[in-house]
């Protein structure tokens, strides 16, 4: 595998597992473990079934015919938005807390930013009978505070950080804390392909589902599995690589990466981690991360929460560095502008982190006769208040 991890945790240079000298036993044991759980007989027939009856995959692949005729291609969306809880993040946690069973785990921890992965994990806590303890900054407690309510409702305490900028870095530091202090009873899910090997295996491999999906239902559809074009948004990268992961070998399909310009690359108000970031570690990782020059992490920006993140998943360095997947970003109006072009044209409102993808088709320039697959990693319901805003300059 040219693009996968090798046996060291490393893809190509980026990668790793960087992390203090307390936490190697708890990391070491999920290395020693990850492969052989995810792939028994056992483990993979209870994730198939969850996914199937309870997260209510195989998500559509459906033929946008309106956006299709507006762009003069073929477009398809991956209907992610459709999945319980409204993302792909539901795949991510699913299979994070049947391996931690496994593990004899009783208790989960996980950081959320935006909410969004805080409560796909309080989600699959109760379905699983097990302690869930969300690490979310005191600020974005505040930002976010009807996915707070949703994470009480579903039985999860949510803890604030009040260290530093009081946002996702700070909460991450107190769940790595929690988990350093709990080494045996606990296990940390995390939300995206970041983190210390072997998380980002890990997460690539439960978000596959979606790509070994698309094959299926493309070869059903157009008989051919391969489209020309895969787009999707990247924070992390968990969404995208999902939707990568089985044409990662096959380099006649072009993979197209976009992350958030924010307010334009060059404002201060940016996410675009490839252009703006330099190599360093984050989240115990070697990978991009935006950075000064003495290696502090600059705050992003961007007006989907989901893309608000100051690095990016050690295979996307690979990807980009590699030349594999195609790198752009795309700026919150135009997110906006697409999310509300989508909602009149389909008939279907995105998240805005999805517009992302979306808007790139403005720019992609596909022919006729080609095949676009955009991945649509979660439904707007939760950036309603921000698409209303907008909308009113929109319609005057
Ligand atoms: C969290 C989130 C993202 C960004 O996370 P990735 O790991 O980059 O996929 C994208 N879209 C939606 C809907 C999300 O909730």
């Amino acid at each position: 595998m040219k693009y996968g991890v090798d046996d060291k945790g490393y893809y190509g240079e980026f990668g790793g597992a960087f992390i203090p000298e307390m936490l190697y036993p708890n990391v070491e044991e999920l290395r020693q473990n990850y492969l052989k759980i995810i792939e028994s007989e056992d483990f993979q027939k209870e994730f198939r079934h969850l996914l199937k009856d309870y997260a209510g995959r195989p998500s559509p692949l459906y033929f946008a015919k309106r956006l299709s005729e507006q762009y003069n291609t073929n477009i398809y969306l991956k209907r992610e938005d459709l999945n319980h809880t409204g993302a792909h993040k539901i795949n991510n946690t699913v299979g994070q807390i049947l391996l931690a069973q496994r593990l004899d785990k009783k208790r989960i921890i996980a950081e959320t930013g935006a909410g969004q992965h805080g409560v796909a994990t309080a989600t699959v806590c109760a379905l699983m009978g097990l302690e869930c303890i969300v690490y979310m900054g005191e600020v974005d407690i505040k930002r976010q505070a009807p996915n707070v309510d949703k994470m009480k409702l579903l039985g999860a305490e949510v803890r604030p950080a009040t260290c530093g900028s009081k946002t996702l870095k700070d909460a991450t530091n107190e769940a790595i804390r929690d988990w350093i202090n709990n080494p045996v009873d606990t296990h940390y899910i995390i939300g995206s392909v970041v983190g210390p090997h072997p998380y980002p295996d890990m997460v690539a491999r439960f978000q596959s589902v979606i790509s070994e999906e698309m094959k299926l239902q493309l070869k059903e559809k157009i008989g051919n599995e391969n489209p020309d074009y895969i787009l999707a948004c990247v924070g992390g990268g968990s969404n995208a690589i999902g939707a990568f992961y089985h044409y990662l070998e096959n380099e006649a399909v072009k993979l197209i990466a976009v992350e958030a310009a924010g307010k334009g690359i060059d404002s201060g108000y940016s996410a675009a981690t490839t252009v703006l970031g330099k190599p360093g570690i984050i989240h115990g990782s070697n990978t991009l991360l935006m950075q000064t020059d003495d290696g502090q992490i600059i705050e992003p920006h961007s007006i989907s929460a989901g893309l608000d993140y100051p690095g990016i998943g050690p295979v996307h360095a690979h990807l980009m560095k590699t030349g594999r997947a195609q790198f752009v970003s795309i700026t919150d109006d135009e997110a906006v502008h697409s999310a509300i072009r989508l909602s009149r044209l389909e008939g279907i409102i995105p998240a805005l982190e999805s517009a992302h993808a979306l808007a790139y088709l403005d720019k992609l320039n596909a022919k006729e006769d080609e095949n676009v697959v955009v991945n649509l990693s979660g439904r707007g319901d939760k950036d309603m208040e921000i698409l209303i805003e907008e909308l009113r300059n929109w319609d005057n």
